[in-house]
C-alpha cells in the first residue's frame, strides 16, 4: 500500500488569499498546503479519500491515471468541492466512478451537484455512483476491506478509515473510547491539527500529540493545517519521537 498525500491545508490552504503572515510568504514548498485529501494505492486500486477544490490540480500533479474510488469523510465544502473533476476519469474509464459516504453525505452531494443526479441528464455531467455506507466494515470493489471510524467534528459525526494498518482521520475534535480501540494498531495514523489555539471543532497541535501518543502508531503524520500552526520547519523540530508534519506531495509505504 502507498499512500500519497494530495492536500495538508485545512479549508483554506495555504498560503490563504491575501494573508501577509509569515507562513503564507514561507518560500518553504512544505509550507503550501492544498486542501486536505489523501490518494490510497492498494491491489492495484486508487482510491482518494474527499475530493476538495484543489481535486483536479492534485489528480495532475500526482498524474492519477486511473480512480476507482471515493471516500468521503464528511459534507464540508473543503472536502467535496472537487467532485465534478471525476468527468476526466469517468471519460477515459467509460464507467462511473464509485463513492462512499454515509446517508448524510450521499443527501448533501445530490445537493450540491444536483445537475448530476437529475432525470435527464446533460451530456458530459459527472457519473457517481453513490454507496451508503454506516459505521461498520464494508469491502469495497469486493477486495479491500475498509473500517470507518466515527468521530465528532464538534456536533457533527463524521467518518475516517481504516485500511488495513493505515487510518486517515481529520477534521476531528473528539473520539469516543471504543473508536480509539478500531484505530489501535494502525502502523501509519493520520490525524488533523489545526493550529496552537483552541477550536471548537478541530483538534489543536497539543490535543493531537496527545491522542496521538494515546493511539500509539509506530508513525502519525498531522493535516488539515492552518497558517496559524506556524511554519513547517519550526512546528517539526518540536514534534516528539514518531510523530510528523505531512506535507503535500509526500508519499509513505506501508
Ligand atoms: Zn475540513
Ligand atoms: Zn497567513
Ligand atoms: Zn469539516
Amino acid at each position: 500500500m502507498r499512500i500519497t498525500f494530495l492536500g495538508t491545508g485545512t479549508s483554506q490552504g495555504i498560503p490563504m488569499i491575501a494573508c501577509p503572515c509569515e507562513v503564507c510568504a514561507s518560500v518553504d514548498k512544505r509550507d503550501k498546503r492544498l486542501r486536505s485529501s489523501v490518494l490510497v494505492e492498494i491491489n492495484g486500486l486508487n482510491i482518494v479519500i474527499d475530493t476538495g477544490p484543489d481535486f483536479r490540480y492534485q489528480m495532475l500533479r500526482e498524474q492519477v491515471k486511473h480512480l476507482e474510488a471515493i471516500l468521503f469523510t464528511h459534507e464540508h465544502k473543503d472536502h467535496i468541492a472537487g467532485l465534478d473533476d471525476v468527468r476526466a476519469f469517468n471519460y477515459f474509464q467509460q464507467r462511473a466512478v464509485d463513492v462512499y459516504g454515509t446517508n448524510r453525505v450521499l443527501d448533501a452531494l445530490k445537493r450540491e451537484f444536483a445537475y448530476a443526479f437529475s432525470d435527464q441528464k446533460y451530456p458530459g455531467i459527472p457519473q457517481i455512483d453513490l454507496h451508503d455506507i454506516a459505521n461498520s466494515p464494508f469491502l469495497l470493489n469486493g477486495d479491500v476491506l475498509v473500517s470507518p471510524i466515527q468521530v465528532m467534528h464538534y456536533k457533527l459525526p463524521i467518518l475516517g478509515f481504516r485500511i488495513g494498518d493505515f487510518t486517515y482521520i481529520t477534521d476531528a475534535k473528539t473520539i469516543d473510547e471504543q473508536e480509539l480501540e478500531k484505530i489501535k494498531g494502525s502502523t501509519i495514523l493520520v490525524l488533523n491539527a489545526l493550529q496552537q489555539e483552541s477550536h471548537i471543532s478541530h483538534l489543536t497541535l497539543e490535543e493531537a500529540i496527545t491522542l496521538a501518543q494515546k493511539i500509539g502508531a509506530k508513525e502519525t503524520y498531522l493535516t488539515h493545517i492552518g497558517h496559524r500552526l506556524g511554519k513547517h520547519a519550526d512546528v517539526l523540530a518540536q514534534l516528539p519521537t514518531g510523530i510528523f508534519l505531512a506535507y503535500d506531495g509526500l508519499k509513505v509505504n506501508l
